[in-house]
């Protein structure tokens, strides 16, 4: 086995840039494999163009014959382009995207063999999906699924593929994906949103909300992850002591790019770039080999289509690059993991960004509807919000002192913070007089000025607001954005709806509209106001701070995955037609069901891993000690004094071998006893308890014995290989 890793260090050794050549400019190839209604004017009809606009616009069903005049278009543009086949494309629960690809082939009667694709096909297809994740909702005698058309995100080519973003249903309706619920979610943000901007202007028809991701990842060398079990079954190392230097200088974070991976991003943002996706920005962060990359945002739907075609387009372009890339949200102990910032604003059709301070005290009322709101809307679905971000690989990131805590709170800035703080001062319950209402109108009115000052980034919160948006920190490099997405819309949305209810109850009351708004405003100011934190989001006094207010610190994924049965949740996503009971429950089940299998594979890779690569070569180097210490022995009589080092080492060897050998066979015993609970999430809970902690015991005893062994025969790359070959 050692010679596989050094045969992977000789390889890395000669190594080159894998040079593409000249391309031609962003501008020229920007979503030139995406079908985008510019390319359907030229394929279309002009009716058949106008009618699909107009429902697109408005949201309207598209009919059976406008469906098979797109059907048409599409297929006869892709043909052109030399694709073969066609697929609906779509996110199962499994976080990844799936697709089951149909030629257009098509039988004559008369034998011969055209090309077709109709609106039937484009609209619906019916994949026999039975083992994708289904939580239960889903019987294997009734195992079909459906998938439908999603217009709303274009068609693009891949592979000489034609993808189509679908939602995916069940057999009987239910959600079994991200995007249905999502779609809904930002439907009901809608409809909450343009309500409250009519308190401002009548022409807001339309909000949606925007998004703009930040991708973290790792690129590790093929050779070496080859040499690796752990990283290519779990996707990160389940042992591996740390290296001598790894971030401690931070001389990584925004350095110069390795050549090797410059070729790599070119190449990806190339082929992000021809497929629509407006890749923008890519640097080194903290952890060596370590980057990120980050689009201009977009709609939401399409930035978690897109975040979703990234990943996979990111593992096909490495390969090409003798690279890995791992989006593990902890690949290695001890350096920073890797996150997706969630950017999140809205945006009406009227151009105005609802989270960004305006030019005058009116537009910066509503702003500070849209702000209050969506921290009251954090404060009330924190739990939810947590539960929509946890996942097993996300578990070992969170909470550590380089990523945002597991507690839910919101950074404003101090500028702001304070702002909200005199606000409820200024305001009282009582009539006010024109001069308070004016003082008010004005100090609103400044928040432009305050915020170009206000340049503070708070590095250590989960959900900060960033000057016009929020950024939701604590979203794993893995997940679907759609997860997070869904919560954050339908809690704010929820907010928005009371807002305008308690405010419209004022107004009916004989209140001001401006005095009704700053009084709802202030309530929810005061209410909210736990969630509210400045400070420093790793430090041990603000998860007791956080505790007193009453704020969830449960760092555990399956009673954190929990809050997606309360009560609230409910209430939340089954009212407002987002989510039904069932589907809740579902998905509840299918995270926990994630979870659990990914601890036990773990487990099970530890175990194979330290009996058949690790106590082996303990035991090879121990006999290399032995027959030196042997051969001491027969040449000199004090050879207990000359070979007091190895005779030590030898004993060390020993502890550590009998260590991990223990706590191996008391861990698979913990497994067994928790495999016969028959209850998934009693089972879960009790890997979390039982068999998690071996993880890191047993690795303790390798990571050790890596260090005393010979380098020569340690079988798997070692820390400084796997962060600083490139
Ligand atoms: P930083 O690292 O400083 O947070 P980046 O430039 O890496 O900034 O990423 C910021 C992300 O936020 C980009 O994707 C950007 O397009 C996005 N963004 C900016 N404004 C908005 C907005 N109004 N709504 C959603 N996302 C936004
Ligand atoms: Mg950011």
């Amino acid at each position: 086995m050692a010679k596989f890793r050094f045969l992977a260090l000789q390889e890395i050794a000669r190594r080159k840039p894998v040079e593409c050549g000249e391309r031609p400019r962003c501008s020229v190839v920007f979503g030139e494999n995406v079908f985008s209604m510019d390319k359907m004017r030229h394929y279309l009809s002009i009716e058949a163009y106008k009618k699909l606009e107009k429902a697109m616009s408005e949201g309207l069903a598209i009919d059976r014959g406008l469906a098979d005049q797109v059907a048409a278009a599409m297929k006869a543009w892709a043909v052109e382009r030399g694709v073969t086949h066609y697929t609906h494309w779509f996110h199962p629960l499994n976080g990844a995207t799936a697709e089951k690809h149909d030629s257009f082939i098509d039988l004559l009667p008369d034998g011969d063999v055209i090309e077709s694709f109709d609106g039937r096909l484009l609209v619906q297809q019916e994949p026999d999906a039975s083992s994708f994740p289904n939580g239960g909702i889903r019987n294997t005698f009734e195992a079909r699924g459906y998938t439908a058309w999603d217009p709303a995100s274009p068609a693009f080519i891949n592979n000489r593929t034609l993808c189509i973003p679908t939602i995916f249903v069940a057999y009987t309706g239910e959600a079994l994906d991200f995007k249905t619920p999502m779609l809904k979610s930002l439907a009901m943000i809608d409809r909450a949103a343009v309500d409250i901007c009519q308190y401002f202007d009548k022409d807001v028809q339309r909000v949606i909300a925007t998004l703009g991701w930040e991708q973290e990842y790792f690129l590790v060398d093929e050779a070496l992850y080859n040499a690796r079990p752990d990283l290519k079954l779990c996707g990160r190392t389940l042992m591996g002591h740390s290296s001598a230097k790894d971030q401690q200088l931070e001389d990584q974070y925004f350095g110069s790019i390795p050549a090797r991976v410059t070729a790599f991003m070119e190449e990806l943002e190339y082929e992000c770039h021809c497929l629509g996706i407006p890749i923008k920005t890519r640097h080194n962060e903290v952890a060596p080999n370590q980057f990120e990359c980050a689009p201009i945002f977009e709609e939401a739907n399409l930035a978690v289509d897109h975040n979703q075609l990234l990943m996979s387009t990111m593992k096909k372009v490495a390969r090409r690059h003798n690279f890995r890339v791992l989006l593990h949200e902890k690949p290695y102990k001890g350096v920073n993991g890797s996150g997706k910032h969630n950017n999140w604003s809205l945006l009406t059709n009227t151009g105005v960004n609802l989270l960004s301070p305006g030019k005058n005290p009116k537009s910066n009322m509503q702003f500070l509807i849209f702000l209050v709101s969506t921290i009251k809307a954090v404060y009330e679905h924190g739990d939810l919000l947590k539960a929509s971000i946890v996942s097993q690989g996300n578990e070992a990131r969170l909470g550590g002192d380089e990523a945002p805590p597991v507690i839910m709170s919101v950074f404003l800035g101090n500028y702001l913070s304070g702002m909200l703080d005199e606000l409820v001062e200024k305001v009282s319950d009582r009539k006010m007089s024109p001069d308070e209402k004016t003082e008010l109108k004005l100090n609103v009115g400044k928040i432009p000025e305050i915020m170009l000052d206000n340049t503070d980034r708070n590095r250590t919160s989960p959900f900060a607001f960033t000057g016009n948006r929020f950024e939701f920190r604590a979203v794993g490099s893995s997940a679907n954005c759609g997860g997070p997405m869904i919560a954050l819309n339908a809690a704010v949305a929820e907010q928005l709806i009371a807002f305008k209810r308690e405010t419209d109850a004022l107004i009916e009351k004989g209140v001001k509209k401006d005095e009704a708004i700053f009084q709802i405003l202030r309530k929810y100011i005061i209410e909210s106001k736990p969630v509210r934190f400045e400070g420093n989001g790793y430090s041990k006094e603000w998860r007791e701070e956080a505790a007193r207010r009453g704020l969830s610190t449960v760092v555990d994924c399956i009673p954190a995955l929990k809050a997606y049965c309360s009560e609230k949740a409910k209430r939340l996503f089954v009212d407002n037609g987002i989510l039904s009971e069932r589907e809740l429950e579902a998905r509840f089940e299918i995270k926990n069901e994630i979870y659990l299998k990914k601890l036990q594979i773990e487990s099970r890779v530890l175990g194979d891993l330290v009996l058949n690569h690790i106590i082996p070569t303990a035991i090879t180097y121990q006999n290399t000690l032995l027959t030196n210490v042997t051969a001491l022995k027969n040449i000199l009589p004090d050879y207990e004094s000359v070979a007091d080092v190895q005779i030590e080492a030898i004993r060390t060897i020993s502890y550590h071998i009998r260590e991990i050998q223990t706590m191996v066979s008391d861990m698979t015993e913990a497994r067994k006893q928790a495999n016969a609970i028959a209850d998934e999430v009693a089972r879960a809970e009790e890997y979390t308890e039982k068999v998690r902690p071996y993880l890191e015991k047993i690795r303790y005893h390798v990571d050790k014995l890596e260090l005393l062994v010979d380098d020569e025969i340690w079988p798997l790359p070692k820390y400084r290989e796997l962060l600083f070959s490139r």
